[in-house]
């Protein structure tokens, strides 16, 4: 099967990407792994993204884009990304390969971990990175939210729509996340803040029944008596895949230029994956738009 353009994820800078390629006649598919929409989908209200005065919800806005991108033809298949052979300009899934003339890479990343013992095994079971999917399971509950970013300042407040208190516990004694946030936190009653405190243990054998904190402060430890702890101390892009392929930093994340370029002519990158400040839905779609353009130049002029 051969494309003029691959996208390899279906997340706000893939799907932008795709509108462009396949608004500019280029043949173009887009190869998503779970959800097309990325991590819009598990995101709840969206308020900062333009044109949405009062606010979008993230599944609702990803299934927007993915209509815009179907209307000028881009084909969307679901597949697992297995690798490149940059020789012979073939991606391949875990079904097929594909020809292409230009990949864009719009990996997308995904929640770090802890790194604490039962962090993994309890997953699903009261662990949980995100609250939209699993916020539910934990009405009339006691939860700990973990981070001091946007993305935890969000969730906890999301969650105070189901669990009956939210303990917000963020290792120093100020949020990273925006003012605006930090407002809405303070006025939630059902929100007590843990500031100068990390996670030492998550107490349970088959479920979550608590979890032991260490107050950096007073060197005092005890347990918060909680079913459920949801964390959200960022993100690590999901290039694993392409590493030796594309040139990566030290972090992970691919190196593109303005063009948003990679080390191979013919590979581009966009979206969270990509070396960059600030990670917003505005920011994706706008890094799509020039990853997508950029790729119809390369087809069509061979240079940039
Ligand atoms: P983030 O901004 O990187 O924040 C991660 C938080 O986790 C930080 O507060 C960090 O603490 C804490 N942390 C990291 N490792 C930890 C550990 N081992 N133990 C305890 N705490 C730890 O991540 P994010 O909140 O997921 O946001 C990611 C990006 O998406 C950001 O650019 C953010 O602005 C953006 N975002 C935007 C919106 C929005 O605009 N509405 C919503 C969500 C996300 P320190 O502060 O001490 O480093």
């Amino acid at each position: 099967m051969n494309y003029d353009v691959i996208i390899v994820g279906g997340g706000p800078a893939g799907l932008t990407s795709a509108i462009y390629t396949s608004r500019a006649m280029q043949k173009t598919l887009v190869i998503e792994e779970r959800a097309v929409g990325g991590q819009m989908v598990l995101t709840t209200e969206v308020e900062n993204y333009p044109g949405f005065p009062d606010g979008i919800m993230g599944a609702e806005l990803g299934s927007l884009m993915e209509k815009q991108a179907r209307r000028f033809g881009a084909e969307i298949r679901y597949g697992s990304f297995k690798g490149i052979d940059t020789e012979k300009k073939v991606l391949k899934t875990s079904e097929e390969e594909i020809s292409f003339k230009a990949l864009i890479l719009a990996l997308g990343a995904e929640p770090a971990k802890l790194g604490l013992p039962k962090e993994e095994e309890l997953t699903g079971r009261g662990i949980s990175y995100c609250a939209t999917c699993d916020g539910a399971f934990f009405r009339e509950q006691k939860v700990a939210v973990i981070g001091g970013g946007n993305t935890a300042l969000e969730e906890a407040l999301f969650l105070t729509n189901f669990a009956s208190k939210v303990y917000l516990i963020h290792r120093r004694d100020s949020f990273r996340g925006e003012k605006y946030l930090q407002e809405k936190v303070k006025k939630n009653p059902k929100i007590e803040t843990v500031l100068s405190t990390i996670p030492k243990e998550i107490i349970g054998e088959n479920d979550v029944n608590g979890l032991r904190v260490f107050g950096l402060k007073d060197n005092r430890e005890y347990v918060l008596d909680v079913t459920g702890v949801f964390i959200f101390v960022g993100y690590k892009p999901k290039t694993e895949i392409i590493k030796g392929v594309v040139e990566l930093n030290e972090q992970g994340y691919i190196k593109a230029d303005r063009y948003l370029r990679t080390s191979v002519p013919f590979i581009f990158a966009c979206g969270d994956c990509i070396d960059k400040p600030y990670k917003q839905i505005a920011s994706a779609v706008g890094d799509g738009c020039v990853a997508g353009m950029s790729a119809v130049s390369y087809i069509e002029y061979e240079c940039l």
